[in-house]
């Protein structure tokens, strides 16, 4: 989600971040006493007004005995929000309450712990954010989703935290012009004696709010091919068709790729779509969202297709629980994107893209001096930050590192495994990857997610030509609120004959100041710290 396309678009994005902080600050219903297995959404789309109708059959399990449940819903609030008008359980009225985005719904029992309900909600209204109505660069009307983070409720009732994950299905029905594409598998297109068009989306798979939408406008629909039954098809503005193909097709492949590496694709099937979405491209689940230019601009997407077709298996599939844990999300997918560019072009261009996301960490670093793992913020946009993008993407790179090649993609393929379709924290990767690869990690976890920065290395060298030996001094001289930091560590040795360099690896140890000896023959013309870009950190190297 979310990955910035241009310092332009990127300005707009963080003015629109800066207008909707209050989406932010709502209060999800996450502690209700319901978990909810399915969500049956029917909605009603007009031309003529913006205002929604919906229906909404909620299939939910009681989690403890209670005589009352809550649902996120925004409340009606002048010319916009959603009014209620009736909740019935098996065709009888059930009394309820709407204040404050919260709908109240009081049983006329007691309901068992582990009984199942489902409840029909009706209501319409002008959506206050979430279903965004408006009109693309051609002047043609579109409704298009938007949920991150928890935006669902200002035009669905659910419980609108990732923590309560469940199956979706889309009944929409809108004027016959449109199209309409949402999660899941298309069950049925019908056109109504009204003249209006009913289109039926289903998806079977559990999913969390964040990722359940719908999209309607006027596109055109290419099928781009299927890998193992999964079809991948693109949707884009009919105007930008001969383009907007063309810059969607790679999915295809991409989707290959990451199930090859990863594990099989979570979903039935998956369409790239030209949106409004405020962000560079939006992961819905099998239906991501991307920004409207990008489907007719000269710029390359391939990066940012490949960044949301990773969520599908993190974020979507393997969701994190809690909010705090969004590098679980937002890392893997910003790592992913690069193994994708490192197995098309080569390793030089993980290393390419890994500098460039190192510098962002370090000056993030620099204002913030926050760890990954942090409180909860009360603006959940300020979670999209260098940390959770560019810093768990690194803290990857070096659990790769660490564990090696074998062990790293063994623990992410059963990480996948173990949370498909669930949730996960970061203490459940751990234990994954020291399955994975027989080591603890336990200082490594603890050193580059609940730490903040990153190390400073100052080395100095000298040769005893006598004694035939390299002396190396390494201080460590970061920020002292960083901490010190330890870390296997590669040096590499570059002989005066201009040789290929000899490559030894080292122990950094948590010491403010490491001296270590290697046997050298010959003076060497140039020593490098971690030469093949494997450790987040700054080094300098002087020689005596
Ligand atoms: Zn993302």
């Amino acid at each position: 989600m979310k990955t910035l396309i241009s310092s332009t678009f990127q300005s707009i994005t963080l003015f629109l971040l800066c207008i909707c902080q209050q989406a932010g600050a709502q209060h999800a219903t996450v502690a209700s006493p319901i978990d909810v297995q399915h969500y049956k959404f029917t909605l009603t789309l007009s031309d003529a007004t913006n205002a929604i109708k919906g229906k909404t059959t909620i299939r939910f399990k009681f989690t403890r005995p209670a005589t009352s449940f809550m649902l996120d819903l925004t409340s009606s609030k002048g010319t916009r929000g959603m009014l209620v008008s009736a909740v019935t359980y098996q065709k009888n009225a059930l009394k309820f309450e709407h204040h404050n985005n919260q709908l109240k719904v009081l049983l006329p029992k007691q309901a068992a712990k582990g009984s199942t309900y489902e409840v029909d909600i009706s209501y319409e209204g002008v959506p206050m954010d979430g279903l965004i109505i408006s009109k693309n660069s051609y002047g043609d009307r579109t409704f298009f989703g938007d949920n991150w983070p928890n935006r669902a409720h200002h035009w669905l009732p659910v419980v609108d935290h990732p923590s309560d994950k469940a199956t979706c299905e889309f009944i929409v029905i809108a004027p016959a012009h449109y199209k309409v594409v949402a999660n899941g598998l298309l069950k049925k297109v019908q056109k109504l004696a009204t003249g209006q068009l009913l289109t039926h989306w289903y998806q079977s798979i559990l999913i969390p709010t964040k990722v359940m939408v719908i999209g309607a406008a006027k596109f055109a629909v290419q099928k781009v091919g299927k890998y193992k039954g999964v079809e991948v098809s693109s949707w884009v503005f009919e105007q930008d068709k001969q383009k907007g193909f063309k810059k969607y097709a790679p999915a295809l492949d991409i989707l290959k790729l990451f199930s090859q590496k990863i594990g099989a694709f979570p979903y039935e099937k998956l369409a790239s779509v030209q949106s409004k979405t405020r962000y560079g491209g939006m992961e819905n689940a099998s239906c991501i969202f991307y920004y409207e230019a990008s489907a007719r601009n000269n710029s390359s997407i391939q990066s940012l297709i490949a960044h949301e077709i990773a969520h599908q298996w993190f974020g979507n599939s393997a969701t994190e629980k809690e909010w705090t844990h969004i590098w679980l999300s937002e890392g893997f997918a910003t790592y992913m994107a690069h193994v994708y560019n490192e197995q098309k072009y080569g390793r030089h261009k993980l290393v390419e893209r890994m500098k460039s996301d190192r510098a962002k960490v370090m000056n993030y670093a620099r204002q913030t001096k926050k760890p990954i793992m942090n409180s909860l913020p009360a603006n959940l946009n300020s979670l999209l930050d260098a940390n959770a993008y560019q810093k768990g993407s690194w803290v990857l790179h070096m659990l790769r590192y660490v564990t090696g090649d074998k062990a790293f993609w063994q623990g992410i393929r059963t990480y996948y495994k173990t949370y498909r379709g669930k949730n996960a924290e970061t203490a459940g990767l751990q234990q994954i990857m020291e399955q994975a690869s027989g080591k603890k990690l336990d200082w490594f976890f603890k050193q580059w997610l609940y730490q903040p920065g990153q190390p400073t290395l100052r080395a100095n060298w000298s040769y005893d030509a006598s004694n035939q030996q390299l002396r190396l001094t390494i201080q460590q001289t970061q920020n002292i609120a960083y901490g010190l930091f330890e870390m296997p560590l590669d040096i590499s040795i570059q002989s005066k004959q201009g040789s290929k360099p000899v490559v030894k690896r080292m122990y950094l140890k948590k010491q403010k100041e490491q001296v270590i000896t290697f046997p050298l023959q010959q003076a060497p013309s140039a020593v490098t710290l971690d030469p093949n870009t494997w450790v987040l950190m700054k080094s300098i190297v002087t020689s005596k």
